[in-house]
């Protein structure tokens, strides 16, 4: 989860591959958007050096340099254009993975963090064994369709990880089960390394990277999906605990209930504010994709009343936990994706209402505000992506990449 820093440069070799791996970094954080001229002031680079470096990257097939659209104005005063360094049509692509109980989805990201969801599976019977196969096997056929240009496969998980093992699954044959270490093992093709997160942190880190918490110095990210995650991020960071296990928010008692929980404590916040709260509040069961069945009841509700009636409910909850975590946490902003969006979204007044009263009355005058994700279904996703260009944006990775042409010979 933690950028690596590979240290001090010392040889002239070690400094331009250092200086490649910063420029590469600064495309795909700038989402391909950036002119030569802005990432050479962004990196503080001699305008000779940034020219040498593009050309080394764009003839190695990692980037393509593309004219700005200023360029035609600039041209004609200046004579000197400055194109916008953009993914590369043979570049790397980071395969991404966002793994639920009940489904999973597959999607493939290009250098400047454009995403497409290529799989969606949904499955019934529930045997995480099974599922694991299932994913591998589109893998596989991902890995076969992109090549070399794979890079690694970044897999968001529905539980607490500690030390890269599901500690609290919710199907029994995933208990410390090491998913990177299974896909890697399963997946016919060699793919890169496969790199494992949570889910909800994953979802959080995208925000920090690429949506609504981007350049936030301390905010707090919710996810609900069947159950709620959560993750402080401090400097676009995900501060994670000392075992990669926190931000389980899901199971505390944030709403004042008493049931007992699948996780062992009982009066947790999921069994009102999640999926799965939802479900219970609209009177259904649980069968097939938990979140598209909760979709479904939050679109019924401007129609029937039980399940407007579950909504309000679902968003009381929901708004009283997240000013408890307020409460506890001081974030600046608040980011909600998810069914936590879904919800806000359609009952904007009631979350609202619900947080403001739960929050110490010293915050009151300027609470947090929350902010829905605008990233939807590739929130997770591109989290899970995030993880496989981190390990490769740096020179030991970019050592690894050869371009198309030198690959079939
Ligand atoms: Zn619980």
């Amino acid at each position: 989860m933690v950028r690596r820093d590979e240290g001090a440069a010392t040889t002239s070799a070690e400094l331009r591959a250092h200086n490649l791996a910063r420029l590469l970094r600064a495309v795909h954080d700038g989402a391909g958007q950036l002119t030569r001229a802005e990432l050479t002031r962004q990196l503080s680079l001699a305008r000779g050096t940034a020219t040498v470096l593009v050309r080394e990257l764009a003839g190695r097939q990692l980037i393509e340099e593309l004219p700005s659209p200023a360029d035609v104005r600039v041209q004609r005063t200046r004579g000197r254009p400055t194109g916008v360094p953009s993914a590369h049509p043979h570049g790397p692509v980071a395969l991404a993975v966002d793994l639920r109980d009940d489904s999973f989805t597959l999607a493939a990201f290009e250098l400047t963090g454009r995403g497409v969801v290529l799989d969606r599976q949904e499955r019934d019977t529930r045997s995480g064994t099974a599922m694991l196969a299932d994913v591998a096997a589109r893998l596989t056929i991902r890995r076969r369709q992109f090549g070399d240009r794979v890079i690694g496969v970044g897999v968001a998980v529905p539980s607490p990880l500690s030390g890269g093992t599901m500690v609290q699954p919710t199907l029994a044959d995933w208990q410390d089960v090491d998913v990177a270490g299974v896909l890697g093992h399963l997946t016919e093709e060699e793919a890169g390394p496969v790199l494992a997160g949570n889910d909800a942190t994953l979802a959080g880190l995208a925000e920090a990277r690429r949506g609504v918490l981007r350049g936030v110095p301390v905010a707090l990210h919710l996810h609900v999906a069947t159950g709620i995650g959560g993750v402080l991020l401090a400097g676009g960071q995900p501060v994670t605990g000392a075992h990669g296990s926190a931000g389980e928010f899901g199971h505390m008692p944030l709403a004042g209930g008493s049931d007992p929980c699948r996780c062992g404590s009982t009066g947790c916040w999921e069994l009102d504010a999640g999926a799965r709260g939802l479900l219970r509040a609209a009177g259904l069961g649980e069968q097939g994709d938990r979140m598209v069945q909760a979709t479904r009841v939050i679109a019924a509700a401007a129609d029937d009343r039980d399940c407007a009636r579950a909504l309000a409910q679902v968003a009381g909850a929901l708004g009283r936990g997240i000013g408890a975590l307020v409460n506890a946490q001081d974030p600046e902003v608040v980011g909600l994706s998810g069914l936590a969006a879904e919800v806000y979204q359609a009952a904007p007044d009631a979350v609202r209402t619900a947080y403001l009263a739960a929050l110490m009355r010293f915050r009151r005058p300027q609470p947090p505000a929350l902010l829905p994700s605008t990233l939807g279904d590739l929130g997770t996703l591109t989290g899970a992506s995030e993880l496989v260009f981190d390990d490769f944006l740096t020179p030991r990775g970019l050592s690894s990449w050869q371009p198309a042409a030198r690959k079939t010979a």
